[in-house]
């Protein structure tokens, strides 16, 4: 299968315009400052890029729904980066920066906004130094558009500032809380203005979709999921990394004949196919398509594409209790049931897996997740029941035992 992210993965200094530009880089710019900018939206919708970062929306649709001739409007690149076991954009902005500035200048392009705000996960330094270097170098040689303002802002370390409009009051130097839509970031974003919000991935994908064409990228895939997505592995197997597939490629693929499969003797006991607010697939279901509509109807969902692998030497009570953990620690505190809510889930999971669980409580974490679900005022609420909740499905007989028991099953 042809790559589009990764197709110079290898190439030394590929970090460098000299090398980007050798290999064909900044044509795809070039291309489209010949077009109109409704053109531009047109060729990324009929390429059916969809949104990498998460939901899956479709992103020329996405920019479609800027209101016409209300300026000056706003280009963010999401980079915060902070679903667990998701690491894709860092290797993309590491290794390759400026694939990721033709697509920014690309996306600015076709929504008319001359500013971009590029909003990277704090702790990503490398990351940061590479796309600084990269818009400097761009700059003095003249490759990007006079009048494109590029600025990085880098985030403080908390993962609700990847939530778009998070990330809009963050940039505005607010409490980075998510803000009640509508309106929606497209009419009024950052600073009250028309705003949208692209993940680095989706953005990467935009050079090739115009050099090649959008029947080209949409050959890729499925027919509802075009393209190629990078699948971050994690966990229990022999190679993690990210894969560069197409979408709906199906898991047991990626984990056997990409990420080396397991260690020896292993087996598969669960797999969180999209990030740590994916709910968990079990042993029997590894023949499942890895696109967005195949896990939503498993159940599921695709989200960052983050793969985590647990195997049976994986105790599944303290695996979860660990995102429990993450979960209340990055809860903003904004809606009562998710701070409550992911408090009373830590203490039950903690108690549960420390020896101290009751039978009861099983059901108790059933009714606490009950009272957050369709409650929380953002997705970090409403995911953070759902490893314990999945994992309760495939793996009761593990946590009853460790109330009886009151040790590990492994
Ligand atoms: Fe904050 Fe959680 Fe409410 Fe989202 S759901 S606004 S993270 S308290």
């Amino acid at each position: 299968m042809e790559k589009i992210l990764f197709k110079h993965n290898g190439t030394p200094n590929l970090e460098t315009l000299a090398t980007y530009r050798s290999l064909g880089g900044y044509e795809g710019l070039k291309a489209t400052l010949a077009l109109k900018p409704e053109e531009v939206v047109d060729v990324v919708k009929r390429s059916g890029l969809r949104g990498r970062g998460g939901a899956g929306f479709p992103t020329g649709t996405k920019w479609g729904f800027l209101p016409k001739d209300v300026y000056p409007r706003y280009l963010c690149v999401n980079a915060d980066e902070g679903e667990p076991g998701t690491f894709k954009d860092r290797q993309l902005m590491e290794e390759n920066p400026h694939l990721l500035l033709e697509g920014i200048a690309i996306a600015a392009h076709a929504i008319a906004a001359e500013t971009v705000y590029i909003y990277i996960r704090g702790e990503y330094e490398k990351s940061i130094e590479r796309v600084e270097r990269a818009i400097a170098e761009a700059q003095a040689a003249g490759v990007l558009p006079e009048r494109l303002k590029l600025s990085i802002y880098r985030g403080a370390g908390a993962y609700i500032c990847g939530e778009e409009t998070s990330l809009l009051n963050s940039i505005e130097g607010e409490r980075p809380e998510p803000r009640l839509k509508p309106p929606f970031p497209a009419v009024a974003g950052l600073y009250g203005k028309p705003t949208v919000i692209n993940n680095v991935e989706t953005l990467c994908c935009l050079p090739d979709i115009i050099t090649k064409g959008p029947e080209w990228f949409a050959a890729i895939g499925t027919p509802k999921n075009a393209g190629t997505k990078i699948y971050s592995v994690s966990g229990a197997v022999r190679k993690p990394g990210n894969y560069e597939l197409a979408l709906g490629t199906p898991l047991r693929e990626i984990i056997f004949n990409h990420a080396g499969g397991l260690h020896d003797g292993r087996k598969v006991k669960a797999v969180i196919p999209g990030g740590a607010s994916a709910a968990m697939l079990g042993p029997d279901q590894l023949d499942i398509a890895m696109d967005f509509d195949t896990l939503a109807a498993a159940g599921s969902m695709l989200g960052s594409a983050g793969v985590i692998v647990i195997d049976d030497a994986t105790c599944i009570v303290r695996s979860v209790l660990s995102l429990s953990h993450f979960y209340q620690h990055e809860s903003c505190g904004k809606c009562t049931p998710c701070r409550e809510g992911t408090y009373w889930l830590l203490e039950i999971m903690d108690r549960l897996e420390h020896g101290k669980g009751r039978m009861e409580d099983l059901d108790l974490l059933g009714r606490v997740s009950k009272k957050m679900a369709g409650r929380c005022f953002c997705p970090l609420g409403e995911s953070a029941f759902v490893p314990i909740m999945s994992s309760l499905k495939f793996c009761r007989d593990e946590y009853e035992f460790h109330i009886r028991e009151k040790r590990c099953m492994v």
